[in-house]
């Protein structure tokens, strides 16, 4: 999804293959700008290959399809009736938005609208998201004002007015309102802004030395979930999703909605009822207001070339919106400047040459890569334009697909007539119909290859810098009792302050998002002098040492952070290993060794089995709780609880009982008996589930952080008062550190809290 469709890159890879030896030679060694130049050559001379991409673009269409939208209805309309709110709530999501859009280029309010909207604020009310409902009745009823009484029937009126009154109730009780002044709790946050570090806390210092280039220290001692880094991100672009191609099978239209129908193109916030692009399917808003922006800020240069930018994945799309928000002005000012003698982007902070004056300045950031002139490091395009691209360490294959991508996207820009938009910040309405010319084979324009090579560092430096933006996502069948939820890949986004952040398999920060800004805060205390350190992804309880470094490769460095150090110096085995191993079918004890053979670790006991067989069987149990969870989703719980029960007993008899996947189980017991109302049940198998992530996450972990939130809802449901606040209690002080006082959850624990505190006294001695 970051790189360009697999047939793209498989071509890229051919042409590379039958270049000339000397030319390869050349591109291997080539500068960002006579890559530019020598990949406009290359294309030049092949027709055929962008021919071939405009193929491919045929498969990611962007243009709006009006039939889905009743398909979706009818699916939304099942899911209700199921009671299944959460997933009927996604699907008339999908339907208002097309629905909407359809209304609008027609130029007539459809008839259906009302009724897809009234089933929604339904949904909503279920799952008591009460601000959201109501936002959608607003909506509604500002629709059926404009329309009049000819769409609209005396029933849905009724059905309206009934909503309302739902809501009022639901609203004065048994649902304590949310705090009045937006924070519900806590002191405000300490946040002293740091002079010489754009969004970064003044307990910190930018530091520069040979071994880890740029870096943040804490210049004081800082408490745990202390806030380092407030920063809005330079650019983002909202990933498609994996939903966005069609599922084979028998429908043509996948059921999950994509990231594009859930959240704001522009500023990622979820949506509700939405405002999509007039030109294309895929950019739909949350508002007029982020609709214009986007308009004039990038989507007008970028509308017309949906399919492309889908082609070319992400990182290209990234590319090129950097480069439009900067402007070109800024861009061509800093291409410049990198082609005459400018220090920092010649020898950028290569991590075996410090520049002598960052070691002058004193202890200052002047002479730091991508500090301005008065020596302050901004969130800016320059601080943006300064990050490694490692240009010599890509692979030339690698550079190669970057290079040839980034000029045909170019062209592309070029004969659609959109290089007076990429140059200038003309007004939307001269821009609006470009003319366009056919001239596909045309040289690109001294400006355009400007950018192009701007454009190509961008997508280089992604490798390293890319920073995705995460939200917790509700999973599972989301029937409202106990909500589930997991980090899932949102967007992908470049943040310069952020991006000064080493990386560690056990770091000392933890990071958290709001729409388009990434807030990092202390996970532990950090002493002062301490290096701030972020994971990039390869966590020490997650991966073993073999697989982190693996993955970390794609940074050009060898991780040796404790974690590392001490499980290659030592030959240690990571807790990983250790924890997720198989244990021995005939007396439990762990089962041994490097080889395809395992013997047991109890020498009376001496069984052996094959590596192969334990690993195939631990395949099939993963498929036997797929299928148990599919039960659960088509509304089988007991039939689920008996294949999850048996799976239990199966999984006995050859995995460590501290293996990982014993703890989904007991997650996934829990949650099967929530939805049937089992609470105590539910309560008793999540707890187990607790103690295993524990085990591997440790106590202060996000992980266990989320599995405590769970049983605070099911000890809630189940009005099991005293643990239930007790758990909220844990559950506050592990998920405030990680996420601040203001964070969704815990909003909805101290609405927990509230409701408990005001039950009436005969249920609190009840239980
Ligand atoms: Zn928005
Ligand atoms: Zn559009
Ligand atoms: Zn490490
Ligand atoms: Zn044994």
């Amino acid at each position: 999804m970051a790189l360009p469709v697999a047939e793209w890159q498989g071509r890229a890879a051919r042409l590379w293959a039958a270049l000339e030896p000397a030319l390869r030679e050349r591109l291997e060694a080539a500068s960002l700008q006579d890559a530019v130049r020598l990949g406009c050559d290359v294309l030049r001379s092949k027709e055929e290959e962008e021919a071939a991409l405009e193929q491919l673009c045929h498969r990611a269409p962007t243009d709006k399809k009006p039939e889905a939208a009743s398909w979706y209805r009818e699916q939304g309309n099942r899911e209700f009736k199921r009671g299944r709110y959460q997933a009927a709530l996604r699907l008339y999501s999908k339907v208002c938005l097309e629905d909407i859009a359809r209304a609008e280029s027609r130029g007539y309010p459809d008839r259906l609208l009302p009724k897809v909207l009234l089933r929604k604020a339904e949904c909503l009310l279920c799952l008591g998201r009460l601000q959201d409902a109501q936002d959608v009745l607003r909506v509604l009823e500002s629709k059926i004002a404009l329309d009049g009484a000819m769409t609209t029937h005396l029933t849905r009126l009724k059905k309206l007015s009934q909503l309302k009154v739902k809501l009022g109730e639901k609203e004065k009780c048994p649902e304590p309102a949310r705090g009045e002044h937006g924070g519900t709790q806590g002191e405000p946050e300490i946040w002293e802004e740091n002079s010489r570090i754009s969004g970064a806390s003044s307990s910190l210092s930018l530091s520069f030395d040979a071994d880890r280039g740029r870096h943040l220290v804490a210049s004081q001692d800082m408490v745990a979930g202390q806030s380092l880094v407030k920063e809005e991100a330079f650019v983002s672009v909202l990933c498609p999703g994996d939903s966005l191609a069609l599922q084979d099978g028998d429908t043509a239209w996948d059921t999950r909605a994509t990231n594009a129908d859930l959240y704001c193109h522009r500023c990622l916030r979820q949506l509700l009822a939405s405002v999509p692009c007039q030109g294309c399917s895929y950019a739909k808003y949350c508002s007029q207001d982020c609709a214009d922006r986007a308009w004039q800020q990038y989507h007008r240069t970028e509308c017309p070339l949906g399919a492309l930018l889908l082609t070319l994945g992400v990182f290209c799309h990234v590319a090129l919106r950097t480069v439009l928000l900067a402007g070109f002005a800024e861009v061509s000012r800093l291409v410049e400047m990198s082609h005459h003698g400018d220090r920092n982007l010649q020898n950028p902070e290569g991590s075996c040459k410090p520049l002598s004056e960052a070691a002058d300045a004193g202890g200052g950031s002047r002479g730091v890569p991508g500090c301005d002139s008065s020596g302050r490091y901004q969130s800016s395009y320059q601080a943006l334009f300064h990050l490694l691209p490692h240009t010599e360490q890509h692979s030339p294959e690698h550079k190669f697909l970057c290079t040839l991508s980034v000029v045909a996207l170019c062209k592309q820009l070029q004969a659609a007539g959109l290089e007076a938009a990429v140059l200038s910040q003309e007004s939307p309405q001269q821009c609006s119909k470009p003319k366009t010319c056919e001239k596909t084979s045309e040289e690109l324009s001294p400006e355009l290859k400007t950018v192009a090579e701007a454009m190509l560092r961008h997508v280089l430096q992604l490798q390293c810098n890319a920073q995705a933006i995460t939200v917790m996502q509700e999973m599972g069948p989301g029937d409202g009792a106990v909500v589930d939820k997991k980090p899932v890949r949102l967007a992908t986004a470049f943040f310069p302050v952020l991006s000064l952040l080493n990386h560690s398999c056990c770091p000392n920060t933890s990071v958290s998002f709001s729409g388009t800004a990434a807030t990092v805060r202390a996970a532990q205390p950090i002493s002062s002098g301490q290096e701030v350190l972020h994971c990039y992804g390869p966590h020490w309880c997650r991966m073993r040492v073999a697989e982190r470094q693996q993955l970390l490769k794609q940074y050009f460095f060898e991780c040796r952070c404790p974690a590392c150090l001490q499980e290659l110096e030592s030959g240690a085995k990571s807790v990983v290993s250790i924890r997720n191993s198989f244990c021995c079918p005939k007396c439990q004890a762990q089962m041994q060794g490097e080889e395809d053979t395992l013997c047991c670790s109890n020498e009376a006991c001496a069984t052996s089995a094959s590596r192969d067989q334990l690993s195939g069987r631990l395949q099939d149990l993963q498929q036997q709780i797929k299928k148990a969870l599919e039960l659960l989703r088509v509304g089988k719980a007991d039939q689920a609880i008996k294949m999850l029960l048996k799976c239990q007993m199966d999984a006995g008899t050859f995995l460590s009982p501290e293996h990982l996947l014993m703890g989904e189980m007991e997650d996934h017991l829990a949650q099967v008996y929530a939805t049937l109302g089992k609470w105590q049940e539910a309560a008793r198998h999540l707890k187990k589930s607790i103690e295993i992530v524990e085990m591997h996450h440790g106590p202060s972990s996000v992980e266990t952080g989320h599995e405590l939130f769970k049983l605070a809802q099911i000890l809630f449901n189940g009005f099991a008062v005293s643990e239930a606040l007790s758990t909220i209690q844990r559950a506050e002080g592990i998920l405030s550190v990680h996420f601040g006082p203001q964070s969704a959850q815990m909003q909805e624990l101290q609405e927990m809290k509230a409701c408990l505190s005001e039950l009436p006294r005969n249920i609190l001695q009840r239980t």
